[in-house]
């Protein structure tokens, strides 16, 4: 089954500059890169990336400190606290979303498997309580489509898997002077 995955490097990635590290241990994989970029993350792109997270951390953690993490982990892919841009990449290829998971390894980085990518270079920030991971990966097919289609047009995509359509459009646009 060919699929499509996201891959951010986050941006504790980039400041400890592990962005070729992450895509040399991804080549192992042998699945294609399809689009690539830096992106500087709004708020409402990680508001929008990270949906479903609020609830979950409530959960686990009750209503005050689940929302502090929740808000921190806003603030961590935003940049606040190392630089404000992500490598947003997709990979594509048989089993892609497991194949880079098992590259990436747990959410927690101490439960990680040390040789993955978040076991090796991931940590716990004991200020703010985040897992500072340095990657995320698409977990699911579902999230894999969701993610990819939040974060790219279809057109920076050198192949392209989901349906599109077409659309007029007219927008101000910033060009070279
Ligand atoms: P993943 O990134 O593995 O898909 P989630 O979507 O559950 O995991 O969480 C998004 C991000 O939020 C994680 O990558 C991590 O940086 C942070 N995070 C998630 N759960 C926790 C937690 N319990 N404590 C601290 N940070 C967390």
């Amino acid at each position: 089954m060919i699929e499509q995955t996201l891959v951010l490097v986050k941006p504790d990635g980039l400041i400890k500059s592990l962005t070729g590290n992450i895509i040399s241990v991804l080549s192992e994989t042998k699945l294609k890169i399809v689009a690539a970029k830096m992106v500087s993350v709004s708020k409402e792109l990680a508001e929008a990336h990270y949906s479903e997270l609020r609830q979950s951390l409530v959960k686990k953690h009750g209503e005050k400190k689940g929302n502090a993490i929740f808000e921190s982990v806003l603030k961590y892919i935003q940049g606040e606290y190392h630089t404000n841009r992500v490598m947003a990449l997709v990979y594509e290829g048989e089993n892609a979303i497991e194949k880079i998971r098992k590259l990436a390894g747990s959410t927690n980085p101490e439960d990680a498997n040390p040789i993955s990518i978040r076991g090796k270079y991931g940590r716990i920030n004991s200020k703010t309580n985040v897992f500072e991971n340095v990657v995320h990966v698409s977990d699911s097919k579902e999230n894999a489509k969701k993610e990819i289609q939040l974060w790219f047009e279809p057109e920076e995509l050198t192949n392209v898997i989901y349906p599109t359509k077409k659309r007029k459009v007219t927008m101000d646009k910033i060009v070279w002077e």
